[in-house]
């Protein structure tokens, strides 16, 4: 059996495992990383960039059946659904590419098998059965996530599918139930309604997207009604009948019981984590309700083993697994960075209109005992979102009432996801209302909306 000794081996090759070992690379560390299948991770090869590449052909799409409000006359456009699962995989694969590249720039090692974790600062590979072993001084755990599974619904691949299935499906389906409405769930709902799949949204909790503002929930549940998704908000698929052609899904609420047939449930109920098998009952690495436990710079409980990503507490999103690395490797090498601020997180969706959110949404503002100033520009006042027949959707801020304190922002409408990012480096700064308002904005931009949302909160808006 070969021993090879690393300074740092990190299991997983997600957002987290490949930041964090391209920065242990960087600071000098030996470095290797093992993964049981493509380099890259959910992000790269499953989640974040395949529907990218899924939603860019839904919006061209969207786009095209628009184009005469553009004086432009298009005929007989149609959907190569094909073309647009092969895109999606091609983006993907390019991607995990690159990391394969990044990998031998930086001199890490790919090793490839399904690792675990053994006492002693080991870690065994078994890559379709050979055997092998590593010692490192400093182990990261970063095996991430998959499709959670409700008992109501098991995932069988084929009539209930998880988000993996409905990325590669062969046909479009004709309808679809799409059971959860986080980012992943209204993701997809965009998608396939845009290419004409009838869509129902079910979701248990009172809003759609509820993790968000409610305004914005109210008005994500506005546009998809506008674009023919039919929704259904606290209600329960209690059951899914997949005998013969089709699904019957038994839907709950406090109106009764209803049975809605379709294809294809897309189960998107959120995520459950990867720790089966991963050697923490071996080694005593303590976890909790399917987490590992981890301090403020990822240590567990066991010396020299680290855990980052989806596996830890925190959101479940590649930016903050790859922010998680990077910490967590810079302490390891002595370096000095600060924690992470878990209350400065940008959100993003990336469905049409896009959802845009970071900090306190002005419920949980009031709860936090802040007394409060909001602001709200509509986008059917912006120029720029005008002439670019993208007038739905609004910025809204919320600002401490006592010291400015910027403390949420909330946006729905096209490109927010791109504005997003002047907010968290904003708050990070420390930034106050008055701050934003004077700083000059570029005219004719959307990104002028969020000034003017500041201003509004001082009563200082002009173009309202
Ligand atoms: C459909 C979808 C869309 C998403 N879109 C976004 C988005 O737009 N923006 C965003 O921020 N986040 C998005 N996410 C979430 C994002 O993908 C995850 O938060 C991120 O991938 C987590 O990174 P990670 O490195 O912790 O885990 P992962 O990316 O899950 O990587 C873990 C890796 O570990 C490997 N592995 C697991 N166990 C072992 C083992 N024992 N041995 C070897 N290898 C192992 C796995 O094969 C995998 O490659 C999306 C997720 C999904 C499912």
């Amino acid at each position: 059996m070969a021993t090879t000794k690393y300074d740092l081996i990190v299991i997983g090759s997600g957002p987290v495992g490949y930041v964090a070992a391209i920065r242990g690379s960087q600071l000098g560390m030996k470095v290797g990383v093992v993964e049981r299948a493509e380099l890259g991770g959910i992000c790269l090869n499953w989640g974040c960039i395949p529907t990218k590449a899924l939603l860019k052909s839904a919006n061209v799409f969207e786009y095209i059946q628009h184009a005469s409000d553009y004086g432009i006359e298009i005929k007989d456009a149609s959907i190569n659904f094909k073309g647009m699962i092969t895109r999606s995989r091609g983006v993907a694969d390019a991607m995990s590419k690159g990391i394969q590249f990044l990998f031998k720039k930086n001199k890490i090692d790919h090793i490839s098998g399904f690792g675990t974790l053994k006492p002693g600062k080991k870690v065994s590979i078994d890559d379709q059965g050979k055997v092998t072993e590593y010692t490192a001084d400093h182990i990261i755990l970063a095996t991430g996530a998959r499709s959670k599974e409700l008992p109501s619904m098991p995932i069988d691949g084929k009539k209930i599918i998880g988000y993996r299935e409905a990325m590669v499906m062969k046909d479009r389906p004709k309808k679809m139930v799409v059971v959860g409405s986080g980012a992943i769930g209204v993701e997809f709902a965009y998608f396939y309604n845009t290419l004409g799949t009838d869509i129902t949204i079910v979701e248990f909790l009172p809003n759609i997207v509820p993790v968000e503002d409610e305004e914005v929930s109210k008005q994500l549940a506005r546009s998809f009604k506008k674009a023919g998704m039919s929704i259904m908000t606290s209600s329960e698929v209690t059951k899914v009948e997949t005998k013969g052609k089709g699904c019957k899904v038994t839907v709950k609420s406090n109106k009764g019981e209803e049975v809605i047939d379709c294809d294809i449930v897309l189960s998107a109920v959120g995520v459950t984590t990867n720790l089966e098998g991963i050697g923490l009952e071996e080694v005593g690495v303590a976890t909790d309700k399917g987490k590992v436990m981890v301090d403020d710079f990822y240590k567990t409980n066991i010396a020299g083993v680290y855990a980052i990503g989806d596996i830890v507490h925190g959101p479940a999103l590649a930016h903050v697994a790859s922010a998680e690395g990077i910490t967590c490797v810079e302490k390891i090498a002595g370096k000095n960075p600060e924690p992470i601020d878990y209350n400065n997180i940008p959100g993003c969706t990336y469905c049409s209109p896009e959802i845009a959110s970071v900090g306190y949404t002005e419920k949980a503002a009031k709860e936090a005992g802040y007394d409060i100033r909001v602001g709200k520009f509509p986008f059917s006042a912006s120029g720029k979102a005008k002439a670019a027949g993208a007038a739905d959707g609004f910025v809204k801020v919320i600002f401490d009432a006592k010291y400015g304190e910027w403390l949420g922002a909330h946006m729905i409408g096209a490109n927010f996801t791109e504005m997003i990012a002047e907010v968290v480096a904003a708050r990070k700064l420390e930034t106050t209302g008055h701050e934003i308002i004077k700083s000059i904005h570029p005219h004719p931009t959307m990104s002028e909306a969020v000034m003017e949302a500041s201003a509004a909160a001082y009563d200082e808006v002009i173009h309202l």
